[in-house]
């Protein structure tokens, strides 16, 4: 069955005081059942948050990994490292790593084998830029995104994957996709994973929407057919806006 996820991705910010502070208000809040809630703070913060959250139903995520078990590979951590903490979910491919730090949809997919061996669950992204969807190139990009990214997996391993379509013009931007354009892409990238892999898995994955939530705009992406919740930045980093947009199903 189709989670209801929304993930917070508190991105390089926040020290670990600010986080505490943050974390324990989000604590404090309602968040309803049914809702899978994910805080994804930066690596130096997991193991402390791990253990504030044991008594909650907050999964706990990391925004990156390594592709191998460990070794000489200074500066990265590795799919065991953030299992050991109690990490569940991985971030892999988000526009900000495909653009700052040259990560493409194959090297991605390394990543992707390496986190669901070690049990944890990727959530992949994907999205167009503004001049790709310009061009009229953005339902090719997504495909080969996806494709590359994720389709070396069997069908147990990709119904443990989340996937994120996350159209890079409206990341930080203030400019969300609207629903309807949103729901053109979930529902392409549905059939996407359909025609490879059949109408079960299809209908049974998560498929978030990331760019620009707020939670004046939650509610009405969320009832999106195909939107199974969100990827959530720069609103993340407020307690209040977090738990409403959690709470916008
Ligand atoms: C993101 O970082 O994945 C994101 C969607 O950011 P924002 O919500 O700030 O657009």
């Amino acid at each position: 069955m189709r989670q209801k996820i929304v993930a917070g991705n508190w991105k390089m910010n926040l020290d670990l005081a600010e986080g505490k502070e943050l974390l324990l208000s989000i604590i404090d809040g309602q968040i309803n059942e049914g809702t899978t809630a994910i805080v994804i703070p930066p690596f130096i913060h997991l193991n402390s948050f791990k253990q504030m959250l044991s008594h909650t139903k907050i999964a706990l995520g990391a925004q990156n990994c390594h592709q191998q078990d460990s070794g000489a590979f200074t500066g990265e951590v590795s799919a065991a490292m953030l299992k050991s903490v109690g990490v569940e979910y991985v971030v892999l491919g988000h526009s900000e790593r495909r653009e700052y730090f040259m990560e493409d949809s194959l090297s991605l997919s390394f990543k992707v084998t390496k986190v669901i061996e070690k049990g944890l669950r990727p959530i992949y992204c994907c999205g167009e830029t503004l001049a790709q969807r310009q061009e009229g190139e953005h339902f090719e990009i997504i495909r080969a995104q996806v494709k590359n990214g994720l389709f070396h997996l069997n069908e147990m391993e990709l119904l443990n994957c989340v996937v994120a379509y996350e159209p890079v013009w409206a990341i930080g931007t203030g400019e969300t996709a609207s629903p309807a354009q949103a729901q053109e892409i979930h529902a392409f990238i549905r059939k996407t994973i359909a025609t490879e892999y059949g109408d079960m898995v299809a209908e049974n994955i998560s498929i978030l929407y990331g760019g620009s939530v707020k939670p004046n705009n939650a509610e009405e992406l969320f009832n999106c057919p195909d939107i199974d919740g969100g990827l959530v930045g720069g609103a993340a980093l407020d307690a209040n806006s977090f738990i409403a947009i959690c709470n916008s199903f």
